[in-house]
């Protein structure tokens, strides 16, 4: 019953997150999740943050985390914004800087909250197809726009473009705001946080998810021209004081200042996605070149769907986009090197 529904919800569509079944049943590589704990010296920093002082509201600026961001970049406070998981960071954002007369600019394949925002908000948008690598071509978004947002590495394809690209697409657009999503940054690609010191029309998102093996704790961060991060604290101000609690500021610290914890464990998965990517080529599959925790992968002869029910059945799950351009694809996340040995098992059985 919708009776008593705003009208302007009734037709919008959600964004569908992968499954999430219950700890220790499944081999789970559907939500790019990191396969490692998070660094030790988060769960003693949480573990000493949980005691009286959580009766008290936390830091609504969250400012000593903003600081710890702001130092690892040579950047100062004002250039940084926190949210509740970079989705959140994002739906700030695209709010904030990317409701314009012009529609925003991104690719047709790329990760499918953006259109999901722009309902929300009814913002205009206009997708660039990626090209027949799945490749995207920056000179392919010069063209009127009321802002692009790129995710680099791309989501579900794991590709990524080089800083020179982005510095090309960034100095010719001016006119409008470009947003550089970098959730899979860590696992091989380059960072574009150096340009923001250049340009003041670019904002880079950034979240502890996947590199920082946090999924569970919810921070994200946007790096910026004080402009940018500006308009993100008045949409934030009017929406949510204190995105995020004290738990999630404090562990997210932990995590940043454990430098050496990070090199390993991103180091592990990088190593454990190209001998994954090994394996499958050579059980019949194509293998987008990845620069992610996961790879965009396809069979030579069956169906993504039948291989991913297959692989459920032996407790393996994996993610499926029914969408045309990528419906013969599975996105796989790489898991620990046991976890890969497994899928590898159980693949060889399913496709004989
Ligand atoms: N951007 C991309 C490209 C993603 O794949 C995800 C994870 N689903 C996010 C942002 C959001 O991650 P989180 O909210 O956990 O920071």
């Amino acid at each position: 019953m919708k009776t008593f529904w705003s009208n302007c919800i009734v037709s919008l569509e959600p964004y569908r997150p992968g499954e999430q079944p219950p700890i220790g049943q499944m081999i789970k590589l559907n939500t790019n999740e990191n396969p490692y704990p998070p660094s030790p010296a988060v769960i003693d920093t949480l573990q000493r943050t949980a005691n009286d002082s959580l009766r008290l509201y936390p830091d609504p600026e969250g400012k000593a985390l903003k600081q710890t961001i702001a130092d690892i970049y040579d950047l100062t406070q004002d250039n940084v914004f926190l949210g509740n998981g970079s989705d959140e960071v994002l739906a700030h954002t695209f709010f904030g800087l990317l409701k314009h007369e012009l529609p925003i600019l991104f690719p047709d394949v790329t990760y499918s909250f953006y259109p999901v925002y722009c309902s929300l908000y009814g913002i205009k948008y206009r997708t660039v197809p990626l090209d027949k690598d799945f490749q995207i071509s920056v000179e392919d978004y010069a063209q009127p726009n009321g802002g692009i947002v790129l995710a680099n590495p791309n989501a579900p394809t794991g590709s990524a473009i080089s800083i020179e690209q982005l510095r090309r697409l960034i100095d010719h657009s001016q006119g409008s705001v470009v947003v550089v999503d970098e959730a899979y940054v860590d696992f091989g690609a380059e960072s574009a946080i150096q340009l923001v010191k250049e340009f003041p029309n670019a904002l880079v998102v950034q979240t502890l998810s996947k590199s920082r093996s946090l999924a569970g704790l919810r921070v994200g961060f946007a790096v910026g021209d004080t402009g940018l991060i500006e308009a993100l604290n008045l949409v934030k101000n009017c929406f949510n004081s204190y995105p995020l609690g004290r738990l999630a500021l404090a562990g997210a610290e932990a995590a940043l200042r454990d430098k050496k914890y990070f090199e390993q464990t991103r180091q592990r998965i990088m190593k454990s996605r190209d001998l994954l990517a090994g394996e499958l080529i050579a059980l019949g599959f194509s293998v987008v070149p990845s620069k992610a925790n996961f790879l965009f992968v396809r069979h030579g002869s069956r169906a993504a769907s039948e291989i991913q029910q297959q692989l459920r059945h032996r407790k393996i799950v994996v993610r499926h986009f029914p969408q045309p351009r990528i419906i013969d694809f599975l996105r796989i996340s790489i898991g620990t090197p046991e976890e890969c040995t497994e899928l590898v098992k159980a693949l060889r059985e399913i496709l004989g």
